[in-house]
């Protein structure tokens, strides 16, 4: 599944394919995504210039003077620059053609993506509107979640896996953060201290701008014409490796399940 840091690196490497770039065309061949893509949407994006490509959470938007393209890659999509000559393939649901011969294509064999229209404020969009800070942000540091914490009895896992208070941080990078700032990840979030809050939102910070580098290297050409859809594995410290030695103690990873998402963590380290 796409996390925020596949969904950063695909907006980057769209945008300048994009950007200020007039719409000529959007073709629909499949409009039962997770949610109808409207039918309008050609007659209400065709002749508009792309003013900024933007994302927010695991959203990617199109910002045109009259709305915004709101595109989800679900859990199996992925999306990539071609030209009219790049043949068309099975899953690929929609072709957004603007006026330098390029088309940005959505492929989603799961349908589980959306391509949707807004002409208000994205903010207040009911997709946008109760999504927690950016985790890149400087609005989302220590004393925020700490606040947000107060005395909740939820682990603090499931805490910073919750888009309501802050979005993007998804199942593996929760492991990793948790690793990362030493912190048991069924350890009650309200018992969690501002200075290990401090840690935590560092550890969070660093994997997602270390897989967003890695991805910026992975992916450098956008308009690679193998199909393949940009994820990119990643070097991770203690996901995925139950009964491997932890890499800072030696003592082997564990595995449990919460909210029936598998979680890794190191006894000995995180208390
Ligand atoms: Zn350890």
């Amino acid at each position: 599944m796409p996390e925020l840091p596949e969904v950063e690196t695909s907006r980057r490497g769209i945008e300048p394919h994009l950007r200020n770039k007039t719409i000529t065309d959007v073709i629909i061949r499949q409009h039962k995504l997770r949610w109808p893509i409207p039918k309008n949407l050609p007659a209400l994006a065709t002749g508009q210039k792309v003013r900024q490509i933007c994302r927010r959470a695991k959203y990617i938007y199109l910002k045109l003077d009259n709305g915004c393209i709101i595109i989800h890659l679900g859990m199996s999509g992925s999306l990539r620059i071609c030209t009219k000559h790049t043949t068309v393939e099975k899953h690929d649901h929609i072709d957004i053609c603007v006026s330098n011969g390029k088309i940005l294509r959505l492929r989603d064999p799961r349908k589980f993506g959306c391509v949707l229209w807004t002409a208000d404020d994205i903010n207040e969009h009911k997709l946008f509107k109760s999504l927690g800070p950016e985790p890149l942000d400087e609005t989302f540091d220590a004393t925020y979640l700490r606040n947000k914490a107060g005395k909740r009895s939820c682990s603090i896992k499931s805490f910073i896996m919750n888009s309501h208070m802050v979005v993007g941080v998804g199942n593996i990078y929760a492991s990793e953060s948790l690793f990362k700032a030493g912190i048991n990840p069924k350890r009650r979030a309200g018992s969690v201290s501002l200075a290990r809050f401090e840690k935590l939102v560092s550890a969070i910070k660093n994997t997602l701008i270390e897989s967003i580098e890695q991805g910026g290297t992975t992916l450098k050409d956008f308009t690679a014409e193998d199909g393949q859809p940009g994820y990119f594995a990643q070097k991770l410290l203690v996901y995925g490796r139950k009964d491997e030695p932890c890499t800072v103690c030696g003592s082997p990873i564990k595995k449990l399940n919460q909210q029936a998402r598998s979680t890794f963590y190191c006894s000995r380290c995180q208390k």
